[in-house]
């Protein structure tokens, strides 16, 4: 079954040409999954699972992906939905930590690149912390993916010289948030995490002078057969969001427009139900 799915098995021609890093024993593997589809994994990415005894997962790493892993590993859930953190993280950290002293080859997966709101640092921090060896495997971020996805380019030489990648949860005094930088016209937003504060992001832009007509995109589970992309204006945003479900990420800006011309992957999907039927 996995040598049908993805044509890298250790068999194959084409591996034995490519580059191979060992994940050795008692060294954890941070290793972004990508935003859903399993084919953007990276190859790095599939070998670190290929080599794992022990997996710690996220709800957010799709089911297409954890059915590649080896079939003896020991796979640990510490999901984390918005809200409801499953495990904490210090139980996480420390079942890292125990997992790899105890000399198995560990992954830690998450949703998207580890790195980008993905708090992958905090858990590496604890591995120096006890003496564990690690490596970080970067993956493609949602806001990459599901904009690919979706046929709304992040940058473009006439509509959007810059590109903002920022978290949703947000808090209505919150200092730290520049508005009027995430405001400004012929650039990018992406937010993360962003549905339940879609009112106060709506209201904030508006009032720091992004048009209310600027457009924009709520892409749901990007990259995976089920995506689903709204379209709209900044002034539907809150409503729009009340229609979506996550993991969603909103995208704000002149850019969005062209995605009802390049959509590609929406009706590709089509297609293939409508062939299937
Ligand atoms: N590390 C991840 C982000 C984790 S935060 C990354 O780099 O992508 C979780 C948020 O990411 C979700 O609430 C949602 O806003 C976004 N997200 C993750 N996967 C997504 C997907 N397939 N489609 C749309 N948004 C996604």
């Amino acid at each position: 079954m996995l040598d049908t799915v993805v044509p890298l098995g250790p068999r194959s021609a084409v591996d034995s040409k490519l580059p191979y890093t060992a994940l050795k024993s008692g060294e954890v593997a941070l290793v972004g999954a990508g935003p859903g589809d399993p084919e953007l994994l990276t190859i790095k990415a599939l070998n670190m699972l290929r080599q794992a005894e022990v997996i710690l997962y996220d709800y957010l790493v799709s089911d297409e992906i954890m059915s590649l892993v080896s079939r003896d590993a020991i796979l640990v859930c510490v999901g984390k939905r918005a809200g409801a953190h499953s495990v904490p993280q210090q139980k996480t950290n420390q079942l890292l930590v125990d997992f790899a002293k105890q000399g198995y080859r560990v992954v830690r997966i998450k949703g998207g690149d580890p790195f980008v709101f993905g708090r992958g640092a905090e858990e590496l921090e604890v591995l120096v912390d006890n003496g564990v060896q690690f490596q970080v495997v970067p993956g493609i971020t949602a806001a990459s993916g599901a904009t690919a996805y979706a046929g709304i380019p992040l940058t473009h030489r006439d509509y959007a010289q810059s590109a903002m990648f920022v978290t949703g949860h947000l808090k209505d005094e919150d200092a730290t948030v520049d508005w009027s930088t995430l405001a400004r016209a012929n650039q990018t937003l992406v937010i993360y995490m962003g549905l339940m504060k879609a009112s106060l992001i709506e209201q904030q832009l508006t009032h720091y002078g992004r048009g209310s007509d600027t457009p924009i995109a709520i892409i749901e589970r990007g990259t995976q057969s089920s995506q689903k992309v709204l379209y709209g204006c900044l002034s539907q945003l809150s409503e729009l969001s009340q229609q979506a479900a996550a993991p969603a990420l909103i995208v704000v800006g002149e850019v969005v427009a062209l995605g009802k011309k390049l959509s590609w992957f929406e009706s590709q999907q089509n297609q293939q139900s409508a062939y299937a039927q």
